[in-house]
């Protein structure tokens, strides 16, 4: 490839205030990939993917995700330590200093889309600093074709400045890192951080607020894909606990694995047109389709390679949160447009560190709209030698970062649609079994796999006593027999071969439920509540 790329397409930036004009405007994945590479900003992996590191950030920084308070967030946002407001004075002013800082740079635009829905379709310009953050918004948001890029009219834009550094003090940040959303403005400004991940959940979060507020849309933290007689399933879960990993299945078409919209006419749709998985431990055994999709096009980021490029997948040294993005294209097995019809079947995931969940149980509509409200997952604590003790992790819609209204609206929205819908309604533990994290093991991959697809297919019966045994503790139903799966999986008191142990970190675990569910009592309906667990710890 030529060292110099020409920008072949021209844009005026002058409505943001950018006057000059090395702009590179719409290159193509290949152009920004070498661009990276020519700028010592990245390496070609073996397998032909990018490979870049992030920088200081490689995760998203919640503490530092500000909405500023305006006439259209006042009233409706649910303000706190998840929405944290931002005067509209200083962001303007911030505004400013970003673009002076921006208009010294080289500068990387991309018009793209989400929602993949003609009739929810949002319009972006992205703005980048860094070639490689470009080829991500590429990967991960719809791409226009030729035709509607001719008279494209951006509706919101992401302006992604990693090197600029806020001045807390006089900026109004909290550190040199912010992600900031301004719903009047339509601008979603990230600056001080390289992590990739802010400017995907940037525009979720705006969606977030959208669809709910202007669509009688309800926006989703899940995975969807659809099975052969054209039932879709939607994957809920926390970070890490398998959306991408579950929902990229060889017998179902991906529709998506992070974020959908669920409309009034009962269609979900993706707001993306990537993926972007975790690769931690990734084997080519285990999860075929995403090894497979590491390629040419593909974004690694912060991993480790050896000298020929060859990636290094069970090296943490730079974090455990290793990812790859990647277009939705490079998965087989896709639905085109990733709109599925006909919800049949929702998983809630977690990763049940305390190992005290079922791995597969049956919800009532009372025990997902709580399961819903908590959000539960656990966080294993630092790897070191010592302490290996797990903690519950609550965060409400299995998505709370994102979600600028009151939890109650879209559990109230979810109940209504599965109601409506009929759906069955699954809690799936990925997470520990025979013990606590320390003690067991992960759920295999394998097991998990098969007790969905016997959810799916219908295999593990009728809601009976004959299938299903209610949990003493959580009183969720636990299917007795499950295809696939050995029997004495199916109960997790069984594999911790140690009653007391079990019922004893059971009860830590619900007693912790019955606390974070405290702040959302007064939402919920005696029904609701009584979908909690059963039994507590006195
Ligand atoms: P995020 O919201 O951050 O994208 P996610 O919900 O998509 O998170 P995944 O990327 O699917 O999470 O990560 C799940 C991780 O757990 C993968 O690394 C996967 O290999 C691993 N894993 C191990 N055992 C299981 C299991 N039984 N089920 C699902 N995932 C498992
Ligand atoms: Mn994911």
């Amino acid at each position: 490839m030529d060292a110099h790329i020409p920008v072949t397409k021209s844009i005026s930036l002058n409505q943001y205030g950018i006057q000059h004009t090395n702009i590179h405007y719409q290159l193509s994945s290949k152009e920004l990939h070498q661009l990276t590479i020519e700028k010592d900003m990245g390496k070609e992996a073996s397998s032909g993917a990018l490979a870049v590191n992030t920088g200081e950030f490689t995760g998203r920084s919640p503490m530092d995700r500000f909405i500023v308070k305006d006439n259209i967030t006042t009233d409706k946002v649910w303000w706190g330590k998840i929405n944290i407001p931002f005067e509209n004075d200083r962001f303007d002013q911030l505004y400013d200093k970003v673009i002076a800082y921006l208009n010294e740079k080289e500068l990387f635009v991309r018009d793209c889309y989400a929602c993949a829905d003609e009739d929810y379709k949002l319009n972006i310009r992205v703005i980048n600093e860094y070639p490689w953050s470009n080829m991500f918004a590429y990967n991960m948001f719809l791409r226009p074709t030729e035709e509607e890029l001719k008279n494209f009219d951006p509706e919101w834009t992401v302006i992604n400045a990693p090197g600029f550094m806020a001045d807390a003090e006089v900026d109004g940040t909290r550190q040199h890192n912010f992600a900031i959303l301004n719903f009047s403005r339509k601008i979603a400004l990230i600056g001080g951080t390289g992590y990739t991940g802010e400017i995907k959940k940037g525009i979720f979060s705006a969606l977030n607020f959208i669809l709910p507020v202007n669509k009688n849309t309800l926006p989703m933290h899940c995975s969807a894909n659809v099975g052969e007689a054209g039932d879709t399933a939607l994957f809920f879960g926390l970070s890490g606990t398998g959306k991408t990993t579950l929902s990229t299945d060889p017998d179902r078409k991906l529709i998506g694995d992070d974020e959908h919209g669920w409309t009034a006419g009962n269609t979900v749709f993706n707001f993306e047109g990537g993926c972007y998985a975790k690769v931690i431990d990734l084997s080519q055994e285990n999860e075929p389709e995403i090894y497979g999709a590491i390629k040419q096009g593909a974004i690694l980021e912060n991993v480790i390679m050896d000298k020929n490029g060859v990636v290094d997948f069970s090296d943490t040294s730079i974090t455990q949160n290793t990812r790859v993005s990647y277009p939705i294209y490079h998965i087989d097995n896709i639905q085109q447009p990733s709109i599925g019809k006909n919800v049949k079947n929702i998983f809630f995931l977690t990763a049940d560190a305390f190992g005290v969940l079922p791995p597969i149980s049956k919800l009532t509509p009372a025990q997902a709209a709580y399961h819903f409200i908590s959000g539960y997952t656990a966080k294993v604590a630092g790897t070191e030698a010592g302490v290996v003790e797990p903690q519950p992790s609550f965060s409400a819609c299995f998505g709370a970062p994102f979600m600028p209204l009151h939890p109650a609206k879209y559990a109230e929205m979810l109940s209504k649609k599965m109601q409506e819908s009929g759906v069955d309604v699954w809690l799936i533990n990925t997470g520990w079994t025979g013990g606590p994290y320390g003690v067991g093991t992960r759920m295999k991959l394998k097991y998990t796999r098969a007790m969905i697809s016997a959810a799916l297919s219908g295999a593990l019966g009728l809601y009976s006593y004959d299938n299903y045994h209610i949990h003493s503790v959580f009183g969720v139903a636990q299917p007795r027999e499950c295809p696939g799966v050995p029997t004495t999986v199916l109960s997790p008191r069984t594999t911790w071969n140690n009653d007391e142990a079990y019922y004893k970190t059971a009860f830590k675990l619900t007693n912790a439920f019955r606390e974070n569910f405290k702040k959302f009592e007064s939402y919920a309906s005696e029904e609701i509540r009584r979908g909690g667990p059963q039994r507590y710890a006195f």
